[in-house]
């Protein structure tokens, strides 16, 4: 099994026995309200997903990630996993004292304990992270909208988000379930996105290398207008059922909130697959990019700081793919000689304003099996919207 990322898998999952014990003491305590993404960042620490994390950060490595998008210890590590909360609630704190960590439904999900309260720049966090200021960008739409001090320090999960549980699984759980499913090399595919040919292309090219393919879609908060998470799953269940062989694929779902930071989250994206086992990852084009903020193959240079052996998980880049008429299949530049005139590619906006208008995206371009489940879906969530 591949080294976890820093050298150990980080759990902070109370066990059974302390959890009775800790959940009688929270009583007494205070309490910081969580929004769905700061959840989903205990979620994720807490499991060892983001190791070698044990809590939010502190100011020295918040600090070190946006300059060197290293840890403080030298780590690699691109994005800040920070707690925000206002003035006034950090008025009411003390540094060593442990809080409780609700949700916004009012359940208690942790603790954490108070070490380290910052304040920070919105500006400088913006311009580090996203490489913009622009209000449009939905990454930089949410750091602004951040309260304006940090909280760091270890956290304790007492009890788990239970958003898609049937298909979630801990990284201790897909490690256990690699193993005895005999794979020793993996490639993670990470997306926000229902799986169009292009997507299948790259898993299915990978998958000719490796033992198995983990298709570990993002399903925490995303931006309004990208395909509900819920509907995705249903898309993804039966494009597996129909084309991929059921020995080689594992589908389980990734709680993490989209940042769109492109280069950055390329690489929190790989690292954190490392930790859910996975041997290799897959790069294509504009990962994890938004608009034209970033270069169509930005998340795939900016690799190329890092040595492979601190990395430990292995990138797989890929150019843009299409379907070519001329050739009769999918293919990249790489492969395909003919003009663009022959290339089958449609962006997400379009898809999206087709799927939604009652028109069929070619088959070259989706599976009809998942154009169906997206458009009924999609049509049934907008008329329960009206
Ligand atoms: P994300 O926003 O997380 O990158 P996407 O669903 O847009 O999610 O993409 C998932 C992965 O597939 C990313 O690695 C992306 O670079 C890659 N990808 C998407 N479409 C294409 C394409 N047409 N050609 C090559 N790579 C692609």
């Amino acid at each position: 099994m591949i080294t976890p990322h820093g050298g150990k898998l980080v759990n902070r999952i109370a066990t059974d026995a302390d959890r009775e014990r800790l959940l009688q003491q929270s009583a007494t305590l205070q309490s910081i309200t969580l929004n769905s993404w700061s959840l989903s960042d205990l979620q994720l620490i807490a499991n060892g997903a983001f190791s070698p994390l044990t809590g939010f950060m502190g100011q020295k490595d918040y600090l070190s990630v946006l300059k060197d998008l290293r840890l403080s210890d030298g780590t690699i590590w691109s994005l800040p996993i920070t707690l925000p909360v206002s003035k006034d609630k950090k008025n009411t704190l003390s540094l060593g004292e442990t809080v409780n960590l609700k949700g916004e439904d009012g359940n208690i999900y942790g603790l954490m304990l108070i070490e380290e309260m910052y304040e920070y720049s919105k500006e400088a966090e913006a311009l580090f992270v996203y490489k913009t200021l622009d209000q449009k960008h939905p990454g930089v739409i949410k750091t602004f909208e951040k309260e304006e001090v940090y909280l760091a320090g270890p956290i304790t999960l007492l009890n788990q988000p239970l958003t898609f549980s049937e298909d979630y699984k801990t990284p201790f759980e897909l490690r256990k379930i690699f193993q005895e499913l005999g794979w020793e090399t993996i490639v993670a595919f990470q997306t926000r996105n229902p799986i169009h040919r292009a997507h299948e292309y790259l898993q299915k090219t990978a998958l000719e290398n490796v033992d198995g393919l983990l298709i570990h879609p993002l399903v925490g908060d995303t931006k309004k207008d990208d395909i509900p998470a819920n509907i995705r799953m249903k898309s993804y269940k039966a494009l597996m059922q129909e084309y991929y062989p059921k020995d080689r694929v594992f589908l389980s779902v990734f709680p993490a909130a989209m940042r769109y930071a492109g280069p950055r989250e390329a690489v929190f994206h790989a690292i954190v697959r490392k930790n859910f086992g996975c041997t290799h990852f897959i790069v294509g084009r504009d990962h994890a990019g938004v608009g034209d903020y970033y270069g169509t193959y930005e998340s795939q240079e900016i690799f190329n700081q890092f040595r492979k052996d601190e990395l430990g998980i292995e990138i797989l880049k890929f150019e843009h793919a299409f379907y070519c008429t001329k050739c009769s299949c999918m293919a990249t530049s790489k492969t395909c000689p003919h003009p663009v005139e022959n290339h089958i590619h449609l962006s997400g906006t379009k898809v999206r304003a087709m799927l939604r208008s009652g028109q069929f995206p070619p088959k070259e371009f989706s599976r009809p099996e998942v154009v169906t489940i997206l458009m009924k879906e999609l049509n049934q969530n907008e008329k329960s919207d009206i």
